[in-house]
């Protein structure tokens, strides 16, 4: 039986598996050129069998980095989900031919024949590059955040909630498929200021068992019974008598059940001011039931007013975010100082020093050093750039004093000195650059801008 056969610049490949025969793969080629590295999720013992080929290797180690997932069959979900922690490119593309991983998938192809598969890498080709040019995600505790981040920034979306239905929750992201907890995660990053928030939906709670699968009801109030009905009120002016419709229902019209008049005409004799409940299970009558929720997981009543509540949002990239995502880590200024502050602190400390340096009339100096990437990358490729930029905002933060605030922006860094005059910052800015070119083989083009304590308004307002 042959898996998948693709032919990738003008290499044939073909993956050929069969009872008790191992996995091939065939490529007479020897051209050069840039190697793709495939993980497919396959068992490991089937992943052993794969043979690479000049144009295609097969990671055997889910550990090492690698370009592609490759999902060939519907039980390559839970591989994907057992290697997801482990693996060395958590954000790599996915190239499916199921539809298990809904929108996590980046590529599904109706059969996995040469053609689509091929067309399918080399459509995927600059999604590729995209996520080779951020820094790897390390496991650890930062890495189902970084990985959010990553696939947010790689794929240009938000992290969309979606309904699931079959899940407690009801909710769920399709995009951040076999992270678990996703909610936690996404809800950390928006408190670290790296997504931001857009509201989905207002979703009710079991206090029981935190389920959402929740079934809202009108109840009795006294028996908690759905089993109601709903009658016309009568009012008998006569006597004064008020009660359901179908106790004055008499094969001659109505008939008061009190003191057994007929009823005639509507507006004169009687009228109909309202409705009441009745409950068909212990007869009572109300004037309004009680709204609740039956959860269908545990079976617990909560009524309406007291059921708990959980928000659920959307989430967007923030600037911090793609600044931690291009630092590769998280910043946790707590356990792990000299990081610098996140751009969102950074622009919280900075008003704050900027009302006070204008109240007291003291000088206060602001810049930012940004890097012309384009012709970095062509130098030292894309993660080249990432460890350059990671260089120039330690080798910033070692220049600076303690009362001074530094932050990595996107593509360079931006500080503000207190108590600097203008050309001060600039002195010190001219031995940052000296240490640059004395450290860097390759010479980054630099861009540096200065703002005084007049600008530093518009700076807050640009990075905001
Ligand atoms: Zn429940
Ligand atoms: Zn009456
Ligand atoms: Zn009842």
């Amino acid at each position: 039986m042959t898996i998948w056969k693709a032919d990738i610049a003008g290499e044939r490949l073909g993956v050929i598996t069969g009872p008790g025969a191992p996995l091939l793969l065939r490529s007479p080629s020897n051209a050069a050129g840039k190697s793709w590295r495939i993980l497919c999720l396959l068992d490991d013992e089937q992943r052993k069998n794969l043979r690479s080929t000049a144009r295609i290797e097969f990671v055997l180690d889910p550990e090492s980095d690698f370009d592609f997932f490759i999902a060939l069959s519907p039980a390559a979900k839970d591989v994907f989900e057992e290697l997801l922690p482990r693996c060395g490119n958590p954000a790599a593309p996915l190239i499916s031919v199921t539809d298990v991983f809904a929108s996590r998938a980046d590529a599904v192809v109706e059969q996995p024949t040469a053609s689509a598969i091929a067309g399918a890498i080399s459509s995927l080709t600059p999604l590729a590059a995209r996520v080779g040019a951020l820094p790897s995600i390390p496991p650890g505790a930062d890495r189902n955040g970084l990985l959010a981040l990553a696939l947010a920034y790689t794929r240009s979306t938000a992290i969309k909630a979606r309904w699931q239905p079959c899940s407690p929750e009801l909710v769920g992201y399709p995009l951040l498929f076999g992270v678990e907890n996703p909610r936690t995660v996404l809800e950390d990053l928006a408190n670290g200021g790296f997504l931001r928030r857009r509201f989905h939906e207002r979703l009710h709670v079991c206090g029981q068992c935190d389920s959402s699968q929740l079934h809202a009801r009108e109840t009795c109030i006294n028996c908690r019974s759905s089993h109601l009905a709903e009658h016309a009120l009568i009012h008998h002016y006569s006597c004064g008598f008020q009660a359901a419709q179908t106790a004055f229902e008499h094969r001659d019209g109505y008939v008061c059940p009190k003191c057994h008049k007929l009823l005639r005409h509507y507006g004169v004799d009687y009228d109909k001011p309202g409705f009441v409940t009745e409950c068909l299970a212990c007869g009572g009558t109300m004037a309004e039931p009680e709204v609740g929720f039956i959860c269908t997981r545990c079976g617990t009543y909560t009524a309406g007013d007291h059921a708990a509540k959980r928000d659920w949002y959307h989430y967007e990239l923030l600037a911090d975010g793609l600044a931690a995502l291009r630092a590769g880590a998280l910043p946790h200024a707590d356990i792990w100082p000299g990081t610098g502050y996140s751009l969102r602190d950074f622009c919280l400390v900075v008003t704050h020093a900027l009302s006070v340096a204008e109240q007291h009339q003291r000088p206060l100096t602001a810049w930012t050093m940004t890097v012309d990437t384009d012709a970095l990358t062509q130098e030292v490729g894309r993660r080249g750039v990432v460890e350059i930029c990671q260089f120039l905002l330690e080798l910033v933060k070692q220049n600076l004093g303690d009362s001074d605030v530094v932050s990595a922006l996107p593509t360079g860094v931006v500080a503000c000195m207190s108590e600097t005059e203008r050309t001060e910052a600039e002195a010190k800015l001219q031995r940052i650059r000296e240490q640059i070119g004395s450290t860097l083989k390759s010479k980054p083009e630099l861009k540096f801008e200065l703002f005084g304590r007049e600008e530093i308004g518009t700076l807050l307002r640009d990075l905001n």
